[in-house]
């Protein structure tokens, strides 16, 4: 048994947490992996200096650590695991937001939407927004690569990484990228730790660049009888133009969405898109109706276009509510698949053949414009039977996606809940390639063990 002791005694008064009613509540993410462990001690180091001290006591008593950010991932990333270290990242705060390099120095604790205001009162903007931005961490952000709704526009978290500050496995901290615009020095370390899931170090600092503010949004909404026709008004848009944001929901999901908001959605459509244009004057006005015109060539039985952003935001966030709604049904299988945009219909159409073949349910929601798909495949706990075929549909749609030429995550990440799959998209070298980078990083395996290999 390691001397926790000492780890304790190097650390400030409070830092180390070993009560475990405490613990307790460190056990699990958003996935709830029935398979989480308890961590030996969480820690919730303040600065580079603490977390190096921690991850250096790890490495002497070869204890594996877990880094986490808010706990939102949907993979188990962040999912405990006995008698490790968690190592929490919820005190390390901080931003600097500097005008000339239009850059924003944070802290990871800081959560996304804490960046996005930091920035906002400087007059400008940090694009990446998860549905769950106001309850995520940029070192979570950073960690996962995360996604969102502006994305298929604007790009995901590494198009806005510079730079950052890590910890490694052996208490080094190294600092890759910067401020600077542009930079091919050295292997190009800051896109390999962007999205390594916590598996090469713990990241500490992370430099964004920033954009001048959005221009105010127009949205288009459909309704479609079917999920093929709104899939395939999605392809239509996109060989076309670039939206600001394309989101589309099945009928369970507006339904369960009408549920929680009861926002008047036509509770008999077969799916609904939501997209948004940000393109000023004349070029706004054409792309918006560029893409009613494609969603009323693709089948719409209805199409609103507002430009009071009052309104469009009302369909934002029903759109951002789908995951916590959906969850009111049942627990959740939640699936991240996406597919290259012209074999988004056949996606949607075979879900929807899984979840008629295993007798369960799954909703649809997706930012459909990049390919990005999230099945929720819903079942009861309780009942044994329904569990079992919930889980022969999470692997059948995992199957489907890479039979298609696609991903098993477009954003969430790897984490526990899927590694299972990932030979069958990445094929064995490439994955011996990604153990082999692991170990030139983490020879003693100590970083977040379980995840991704
Ligand atoms: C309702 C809901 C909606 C969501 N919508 C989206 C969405 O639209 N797009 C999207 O991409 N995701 C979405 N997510 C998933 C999740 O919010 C993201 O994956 C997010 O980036 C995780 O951030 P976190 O701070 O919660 O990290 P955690 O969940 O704590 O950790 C996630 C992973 O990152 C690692 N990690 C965390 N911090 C660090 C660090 N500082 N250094 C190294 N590794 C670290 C962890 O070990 C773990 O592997 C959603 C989640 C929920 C609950």
């Amino acid at each position: 048994m390691p001397d926790i002791a000492a780890l304790i005694a190097a650390l400030p008064v409070g830092m180390v947490l070993t009560d475990p009613d405490l613990l307790a509540s460190y056990r699990q993410d958003r996935a709830q992996d029935p398979c989480a462990g308890t961590p030996l001690a969480v820690v919730r180091p303040r600065t580079t200096a603490e977390v190096q001290t921690t991850v250096r006591w790890c490495a002497a008593n070869d204890v594996p650590i877990i880094t986490r950010g808010a706990g939102t991932s949907l993979s188990g990333g962040a999912t405990a695991v006995d008698g490790a270290i968690t190592i929490s990242t919820e005190k390390m705060r901080g931003i600097t937001v500097e005008d000339a390099t239009r850059t924003a120095v944070c802290a990871p604790g800081m959560l996304n939407a804490e960046v996005k205001a930091a920035a906002a009162a400087h007059g400008l903007w940090y694009p990446p927004d998860p549905s769950s931005f106001e309850i995520c961490t940029i070192g979570g952000n950073a960690a996962t690569n995360a996604g969102g709704l502006c994305c298929v526009k604007y790009g995901v978290t590494v198009d806005y990484v510079l730079g950052l500050e890590v910890v490694l496995a052996d208490g080094r901290a190294i600092r890759v990228g910067g401020k600077q615009l542009k930079d091919t020095a050295g292997l190009p370390l800051t896109r390999l730790f962007v999205g390594s899931e916590g598996l090469l170090g713990i990241i500490t600092e992370v430099t964004v660049r920033l954009l001048p503010p959005q221009a105010p949004a127009s949205t288009v909404v459909g309704v479609f009888p079917t999920v093929r026709e709104a899939s395939e008004a999605v392809v239509a848009v996109t060989a076309q133009t670039r939206p600001a944001m394309l989101e589309f929901m099945d009928a369970t999901s507006i339904n369960a969405v009408e549920d929680v908001l009861a926002m008047g959605l036509d509770r008999t459509a077969g799916a609904m898109l939501i997209a948004q244009s940000d393109a000023p004057g004349p070029a706004g006005a054409a792309e918006l109706a560029l893409i009613e015109a494609a969603f009323r060539r693709g089948g719409a039985t209805e199409v609103f276009a507002t430009d009071d952003p009052d309104n469009g935001e009302a369909f934002t966030a029903a759109r951002r509510v789908a995951i916590p709604a959906v969850e009111r049904r049942g627990s959740l299988l939640l699936e991240d698949v996406g597919v290259p945009i012209p074999s988004l219909p056949d996606l949607v159409e075979g879900v929807e053949a899984i979840a008629a073949a295993h007798r369960v349910t799954i909703a649809v929601i997706a930012h459909a414009g990049d390919g990005n798909t999230h099945p929720l495949i819903v079942f009861d706990p309780d009942d044994p039977d329904e569990a079992r075929r919930a889980a022969l549909a999470f692997d059948e749609v995992m199957g489907l996606a890479v039979e298609m030429g696609g991903t098993i995550t477009g954003e969430h990440g790897v984490g526990r809940l899927k590694k299972g799959w990932l030979t069958a998209q990445l094929g064995a070298d490439v994955m011996a390639v990604t153990a082999t980078i692991k170990a030139a990083l983490d020879p003693q395996g100590l970083l977040n063990p379980g995840v991704l290999l």
